[in-house]
């Protein structure tokens, strides 16, 4: 058998919409990658939202090294908003742009006791209000964290999205819009999750590996 097969056994049926390659993608993904997990490590959303502020430009397994010593001395917003920067700076300097991720979380913890009673809001208004919290960060904690529906963008998920046909958008926001519709509001968070596994096992940048993807059956720019 040629190394090129596709992996998928279900050939006979190619949606020809965007709604129906979303359906079936989100179908053959959740088969593929049955938990779908949230790399970075956390017990609370003050957690999440703290390591996704210090993912940017690192990776996970970077930020889940800082992290359990960051917590534990600042276990609270409060504890947070409170300390002393070059402390934090200290225990945050090898995620990379340390100063300004201080800066981010520090100022993060403080509107949260200053505007929030100390607790992560849920509405985006809020979220993205927040010092160094953007649109991704904002549906990474709704939809890991507070039980919301956020659908995250982020460089795999505007990859693949493109990829697939689901959506002709670059800009993350619209992105986002386009998606939305098409999957289910409880799923929108583990539906970017996988998207995000798949970008980053098989539908590789460079080079996707589409012999073995789940997907290349009816993926548009399948190189089979
Ligand atoms: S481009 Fe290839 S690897 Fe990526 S989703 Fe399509 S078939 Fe799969």
């Amino acid at each position: 058998m040629s190394g090129a097969e596709p992996k998928s056994s279900h050939r006979e049926f190619r949606p020809r919409s965007p709604k129906g390659r979303a359906r079936l993608t989100n179908e053959r993904l959740k088969d593929e990658y049955p938990e779908a997990i949230c790399e970075l490590d956390h017990r609370n959303a003050f957690e999440l939202l703290t390591a996704t502020i210090l993912s940017a430009q690192s990776t996970d397994k970077r930020v889940n090294m800082v992290t359990p010593a960051l917590f534990e001395r600042f276990p609270t917003p409060e504890d947070l908003a409170a300390a002393d920067p070059s402390e934090v700076e200290e225990l945050v300097h090898s995620t990379g742009f340390y100063k300004a991720k201080t800066r981010s979380i520090m100022g993060m913890a403080n509107a949260l006791v200053e505007l929030h009673g100390g607790e992560v809001p849920g509405a985006m208004k809020d979220l993205v209000a927040l010092p160094g919290v953007g649109r991704k960060t904002a549906n990474v904690v709704r939809a890991e964290a507070l039980g919301l529906p956020g659908l995250p963008v982020d460089t795999h998920v505007l990859r693949l999205s493109k990829r697939l046909g689901l959506t002709e958008e670059t800009d993350p926001v619209k992105v986002e819009m386009e998606l939305n519709p098409m999957v289910p509001m409880a799923e929108r968070g583990d539906f970017s999750l996988r998207l995000i596994l798949h970008g980053r096992r098989v539908c590789f940048a460079r080079k996707p590996n589409c012999g073995a993807c789940v997907l290349a059956d009816f993926c548009p720019s399948a190189a089979l």
